[in-house]
């Protein structure tokens, strides 16, 4: 791109913002591959491995012999025998995703995330490319993987940009090639324009995203229907959707619902001890921490109470909650049966990053504790590690569990 001084740029509406697609390619296979190296220039074909699975990623070297996602494991087996066929380890994908967008925010305070490996980026169009190209030397030398980047206009265009950059490239796309970029490409390139409707339009000569801008309005009125002004603004490159980072939750919060009411004080502290952990592993899932523990119960005959504290200081330890979560019970609870129970943090907040190195120093045991229990129970699963006040904390298969975000 040519800086500031490009016309096209500048004459663009929306102030001068562009837009990147970036996605990792062979996302699983090539974590797979960065884990393995031995894999280096194999076909690594990751999947459900049984009966019935189907491919979920493969390299470049599986997509030689005609293999592709979504496709039945047994189609894959027969196309490339001689494949690596791993079972996936999304735990790690997860990981590596983490590491991934880290980089991403370097390079922009706008993103959107649209799968683990798969995000948009908002940026000045002038410094759009130069950012671009250090995105993908970035994560390339920190990583070791190769993230394809399409620059454009919008989000239909880099998007499309970013495919046809496949592997490991980048395709820029400025305001004025749009038209030029889009024409000879098939339309089912297009969002909205499924197989389906491909099919259909090529049976009327439609071949191109040039041959369906030529068509008239009325006809797109008459052949799309209610959204025919979409389809003939992507035939146009245009798309004025903003770049929109997830909305942050407010609170987050679990609660169960018993099969037989709850009269035993025991039994409550158990149930609360549970819901306390399934609270707190989420927010530290999340990077967050709450200053608000509120504790809901309803009782046997549909009375319902919430009781909340604010505590001085953010918390997302298990037991920080947890100890929050008894006194609450104590102001709501006078001793009758209990239908519900649930524990919700609001107030929540990203833990700042010097309050984390404050916290790396000494004073933040719990915190290092609980990220040790979190990393234990994603390896070996949810009771791997289990504190006093939890045992036997499983929900029976009978309670009804459910998770509770308010953004
Ligand atoms: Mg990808």
């Amino acid at each position: 791109m040519s800086g500031k001084g490009d016309e096209g740029e500048r004459a663009r509406p929306g102030g001068g913002r562009a837009v990147l697609h970036c996605d990792a390619d062979a996302f699983f296979a090539a974590v797979e591959v960065l884990d393995r190296p031995e894999l280096a220039g194999k076909p690594v074909i990751v999947g459900g491995l049984g009966p019935r699975g189907v491919v979920a990623t493969c390299s470049y070297e599986a997509r030689r012999f005609g293999v592709h996602s979504a496709m039945p494991m047994t189609t894959a087996r027969r196309l490339c025998p001689q494949a690596v066929f791993l079972p996936g380890r999304h735990e790690r994908y997860r990981q590596v995703s983490r590491q991934m967008f880290a980089v991403f925010e370097r390079f922009s305070p706008v993103i959107e995330p649209l799968s683990l490996d798969e995000a948009f980026l908002e940026a000045p169009a002038a410094e759009a490319e130069r950012l671009a190209v250090e995105l993908r030397a970035q994560v390339r030398r920190e990583i070791g993987l190769a993230v394809s980047v399409g620059v454009g206009p919008n989000k239909l265009v880099a998007k499309i940009a970013s495919d046809l950059a496949k592997p490991d490239g980048l395709r820029v796309v400025r305001p004025g090639e749009v038209a030029g970029f889009l024409a000879p490409l098939s339309v089912r390139r297009l969002w909205g324009i499924g197989p389906r409707t491909a099919e259909a339009l090529e049976q009327e000569g439609i071949r191109t995203v040039a041959d369906l801008r030529a068509r008239p309005e009325a006809w797109f009125r008459q052949r799309f229907g209610q959204r025919w002004e979409q389809v003939r603004r992507f035939a146009l490159g245009e798309d004025d959707r903003p770049v929109a980072p997830p909305r942050e939750a407010k609170s987050m919060g679990e609660e169960e619902t018993y099969p037989r009411d709850l009269e035993d004080r025991r039994q409550l502290l158990r149930r609360l001890a549970a819901l306390s952990q399934a609270v707190g592993a989420r927010l530290r899932a999340h990077g967050l921490a709450g200053r608000t523990v509120t504790l809901k119960l309803r009782t046997g005959d549909y009375r319902t109470r919430t009781r909340s504290r604010t505590l001085p200081q953010a918390v997302a330890g298990d037991d920080q909650i947890y100890r929050e979560a008894v006194l609450l019970l104590e102001r709501a609870w006078g001793g009758e049966p209990v239908r519900l129970l649930g524990v919700q943090l609001s107030g929540l907040e990203r833990p700042r990053s010097e309050q984390l190195s404050l916290l790396e120093r000494g004073e933040g045991r719990p915190e290092r504790l609980w990220r040790t229990v979190d990393e234990l129970r994603a390896r070996f699963g949810p009771r791997a590690v289990l504190w006093g006040a939890a045992e036997e904390s499983r929900p029976s298969r009978r309670m009804k569990r459910q998770r509770r975000e308010e953004g």
